[in-house]
């Protein structure tokens, strides 16, 4: 049964987002589907500052350095990448849904931050982009690596069973599943 399966999953879930360079690497492709983009001049080919994990643009610009927060819902948030993750993957895994409060234990964040992060989670599932509204280029057409096409219209209890495995399509399958099956570390 998958129910009991659940909390080992999100377990594992915690671990694999806690290494900082997982998280980048996770986030990367579907921040940047074309490729690490300058949020300030669009220009490919920046610069990676391991240390920082951080790039530089190779046109030089106000803000020249950039991380992967900007332009993102994660931008201006005091809450850390991996987080975030986790709390995508909750969304996107809790069948019966979760609240701020379970977020909360689960992940040591006050129930004040937990449904802040889930207002913006369930607003970058809706749209099918982490990219916030209004940034540099506007609304970034929505990946359909990251939420299945078809999900992004349908029936919010209907879309909540798709996306939690429950109904027979798999493509319905949010990304992060299928990133987190695909590096092999983690399955529900
Ligand atoms: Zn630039």
């Amino acid at each position: 049964m998958k129910h009991s399966k659940e909390p080992k999953a999100l377990i594992e879930a915690i671990r694999y987002f806690s290494d900082p360079d997982i998280c980048l690497q996770f986030l990367i492709p579907i921040v940047w589907p074309e490729g690490v983009t300058c949020p300030h001049c669009q220009a490919k080919g920046a610069h990676f500052i391991a240390t920082r994990r951080i790039w530089r643009c190779k046109n030089r610009h106000d803000k020249q350095q950039f991380s992967i927060k900007v332009d993102t819902i994660f931008e201006d948030s005091p809450i850390p990448l991996d987080k975030w993750m986790v709390a995508t993957w909750m969304i996107a895994n809790c069948k019966n849904g979760i609240s701020s409060c379970e977020v909360a234990k689960d992940l040591g964040i006050t129930q004040k931050s937990a449904w802040f992060m889930l207002h913006r989670v369930r607003l970058a599932m809706h749209t099918g982009s982490f990219r916030k509204f209004g940034g540099n280029g506007g609304e970034v057409e929505a990946d359909e690596t990251f939420i299945g096409g078809k999900a992004r219209n349908m029936h919010k209890s209907v879309k909540a069973r798709r996306i939690t495995g429950q109904g027979h399509n798999n493509i319905d399958k949010v990304i992060v599943m299928g990133v987190l099956e695909r590096g092999g570390h983690v399955r529900a």
